[in-house]
This record gives structure tokens, sequence and C-alpha cells, in this order.
């Protein structure tokens, strides 16, 4: 039991939950703010003054990365382990597809003038000559009066051009080889053409596709077994923090559960990366240095939280530029999410995430994915995108972006997924996509916007 209540609870007495709302969100902002080593945000504080020095927007900040990144390495992989993989060069096909005029149908294969009278009426009286299962051939050609038996994707026997399905048929006991045509088929009628979906030689994807799971079954149905893709980056996972303890261990005062690099490994794998785990990292210079120095060994990406601000405690930057990297930047106009690192090291990247968990979480997608995806030769680098339409009002005070997290449901209704503060984990576990709200901007009830998707 607390003997004395906290200004928080104060406030949350005091005022509207959107007033609390609105002053975590300032507390959270100063917090970036303060990191980053500049004025601090605060609802008495006007945040403009923050941004008005080396900042990047986030597309200059996403182009610059990706220009960095360098070419796809080739790996060739069979395409039962290509789900997801980029595709490093455009794919001709070798064939026509379908592969041969073949039957839709359970039925016959007839010459449609032959039949072009038939009705329940006045069947049309035909001499079965021959039955054709899916993978076999008949080599003998219909002829008039005649037809085949045939069944889905049977070859169409040389003579017919068309297949009267089998509900449109009779048969008699004492007739056997007889079918009896109730109904009129037009030419071509219930048959799948040679070429009709890809003819040989044109392009079934292009050189930086994902291998999504319809190219892959297109892929296999032309008959090729592997295909060229990107090799994926292995990506490391740092966390920093002194007061860092793993899940599961015994936790003394004021240490806190390391919770960042499980969103994150996953992430990575989800985009393609191969996610490799480190140990924490406590904060010191020496310790950062050797944990970097030691990731990068292994790894073509190293992603760190935590550590990235300018605080006494905060080793990330000067570590990794003792170990021989160079920062290219560190400030993005987002949020959650100020400050980001980004530096290269012998043709390596290192992503320096802030260590609050959304602002680690929305840094990632937005930044890092991207140079995962590219690494792979993907063209497309950005975040699945839905549309939908706000439910509620969301309201962005600060004077930078602000990625906020929502809840999209199946009817398209997006709503807040709650308090928006970069340490909330409460509304990240709600929340199934972020919605980008311009600064100063308050997004009324009804709005159409674009849900930015992760999982
Ligand atoms: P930092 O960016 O290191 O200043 O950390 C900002 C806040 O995020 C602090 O409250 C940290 O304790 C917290 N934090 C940092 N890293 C992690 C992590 N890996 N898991 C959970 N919380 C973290
Ligand atoms: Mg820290």
């Amino acid at each position: 039991m607390r003997s004395s209540s906290t200004a928080a609870d104060f406030l949350r007495n005091r005022h509207s939950e959107f007033f609390y709302d609105w002053l975590l969100a300032g507390v959270a902002a100063a917090e970036d703010d303060r990191t980053s080593g500049m004025k601090a945000f605060s609802p008495f504080y006007p945040e403009e003054i923050s941004d008005a020095f080396g900042v990047l927007e986030l597309e200059e900040a996403v182009e610059r990365i990706l220009k960095a990144v360098p070419a796809p390495v080739a790996e060739t992989v069979p395409l039962m382990e290509a789900h997801g993989r980029v595709a490093v060069e455009p794919i001709l096909s070798p064939v026509d597809l379908p592969l041969f005029d073949n039957s839709a149908m359970d039925g016959y294969a007839v010459r449609a003038g032959d039949v072009a009278a038939a009705s329940p009426e006045q069947s049309v009286e035909l001499e079965i000559a021959g039955r054709i299962e899916a993978g076999q051939t008949f080599d003998a050609k219909i002829g008039t009066g005649q037809c085949a038996r045939v069944f889905t994707g049977s070859p169409l026997p040389a003579g017919t051009d068309a297949v009267v399905m089998q509900e449109d048929t009779r048969t008699k006991a004492d007739r056997p080889n007889r079918v009896f045509v109730t109904d009129a088929v037009k030419p071509w009628e219930n048959v799948r053409l040679r070429g009709e979906d890809v003819r040989a030689g044109t392009a079934l994807i292009e050189a930086g596709n994902v291998l999504t799971i319809g190219r892959l079954n297109l892929l296999g149905a032309t008959g090729l077994a592997t295909v060229k893709v990107g090799q994926q980056p292995k990506a490391g996972l740092l966390a920093t923090g002194s007061e860092l303890i793993e899940p599961g261990q015994e936790r003394k005062p004021g240490q806190i559960y390391e919770s960042n690099r499980l969103g994150l490994a996953t992430l990575i794998s989800k985009a393609g990366g191969v996610a490799r785990v480190f140990p924490l990292v406590p904060d010191n210079l020496e310790s950062t240095q050797e944990a970097i120095e030691k990731a990068f060994e292994e790894c073509d990406i190293l992603v760190t939280s935590g550590g990235v601000s300018v605080g006494e405690l905060d080793f990330v930057k000067e570590a990794f530029e003792q170990s021989g990297g160079k920062l290219e930047f560190w400030k993005v106009a987002i949020k959650p999410g100020r400050p980001f690192v980004y530096g290269q090291r012998k043709g390596k990247f290192l992503f320096g995430l802030p260590g609050n968990p959304v602002s680690a979480l929305v840094t990632f997608l937005l930044l890092v994915r991207p140079a995962l995806l590219r690494w792979q030769g993907a063209i497309e680098t950005g975040l699945p995108v839905s549309r939908g339409e706000l439910a509620e009002v969301l309201n962005n005070r600060g004077s930078r972006r602000h990625f906020m997290r929502v809840r999209m449901g199946a009817d398209g209704k997006v709503y807040s997924a709650g308090t928006q503060a970069s340490h909330i984990l409460s509304s990240l576990a709600a929340a199934n996509g972020l919605v980008d709200v311009p600064a100063d901007a308050v997004l009324p009830a009804g709005t159409s916007v674009r849900v930015l998707r992760w999982d």
C-alpha cells in the first residue's frame, strides 16, 4: 500500500482521462527530447524549439539508409523453402500455362457442332470412342458422331473442341459405349486453353518481388524447382541497460525485465532476417564496445536497444565509434522514437533503437525493417497498409508526426489502442496497427486513414 499519492494519482483524480493522456504524452516526449539533447516538449514547453536542428524527416532517413544497403548476394533455394524470400532476377516462364488444352469438367469431349441441337427433349446420341483420365493421353482423333469420356484435367483429344459436363448427359445400361447429350455447348466451352493463363517467355515475377504463396504456386506450376533469392541478413540483437534482467530471473529492487528483444527478434525473422540474440549489456563503455565488436563478427546488421540518448549512461554511440563505426545520424522527426542511431562499420550496419519498448518497436518497423528487406533485394520495403475509418478522434498535440497505436476491426473501423506514451505496453498489446498522425493535427471520427500493419 502506498502511503502518499503520486502526481499522477493527483491528476487522475482531478482531471479527465484525456488530460492525463495528454500529460503523459508530454512527459514521454520530454523524455525523448531529453535523450536527444534537446529542449523538452511538455504541455508547458512548446516542442517546436527542439525540432529546429539536426532532425531528419522519416522519409529522408529511410532513403539514406536504403541507398547505403549493398546489392543482394544471390543464393539458390528450393521452391519449397522460398516463401518470403526475395527473387533477385526476373523469371520468364519456360512453358505455356495451362501446358495443354484440357477439360475443365468431368464429362465428354465432343465436337460442338455435333451437339448444337441437343436438348433434354431431343438428346443427341454419340459414340464413346475412348476414355482419357487426367495424366493419360489419347492418340486417335475423335470423328463426327464420336466423343471421349474425360475428367477435370484430361488432355482434350484431337478432333474435339468442347466438353459437355456429365450432368448434361445420360447413359443407358443396354447401350454401352453410347452417351446421350441433353444440352448444347459452344465451341471451347468447358475447355481450359493452352497458354490462356501464361504464355511461355513472359515474366512470372520481377527481380525484387517477395515470393508470396501465390507466386510460389505460379513458379511451381511451370516446373521450376529452385529459385535465386537474396541472401538473408544476419541481424544481431543487443539490449543495453544495467537495470535489465532476463525474464525468469530473480528480480532485485530497481531492476526490470528485458522485453524488447522478444518482439524485435520476431520482427527480424518476419522481415526475412536471421535473428541472433546476444546477452544483456550493462551500461558501461567497455562492455558496450566489447558486445558491439563481438556481435559484428557474426552479423551483417546489429540492432541495439537503449543507451542511445545523451545521458551519462548512454554508451552505444561512443562504443560504436570506438569500435571503428561511423555514425550517420541519430535524430528522426517521429514520435515515438527519437533518438535513433544509424551507422556503418565495414559495410555493415548499426541501428541503435531507443530503449522505451514502444519506441524500439516503432523505429524498427519504420527504419530497420526496410533495410532488412532491401538487403535481400526487395523493391517494396514499406509496411503493409490497410484502409480504415476512424471510429474516434486521434489527436496529436505535438509538433512531431506521431505514429499512434490503433486497433482496427474486421469492419475497418479504427480505434485508439489506448494511452500513447512510449513506455505503455498495454496499448501496444491492444494495437494491431499504427496511424501516422501529422504534427499538430486532430483527425476527427470518420476520417479515412492508412493503417500500417505489422502482425
Ligand atoms: P534508454 O533508451 O536506455 O534510456 O531506456 C529508456 C527506457 O526504456 C528506460 O526506462 C529503460 O529502462 C527502458 N528499457 C530500455 N531497454 C529496455 C529493454 N530491452 N526492455 C525493456 N525496457 C527497456
Ligand atoms: Mg538505458
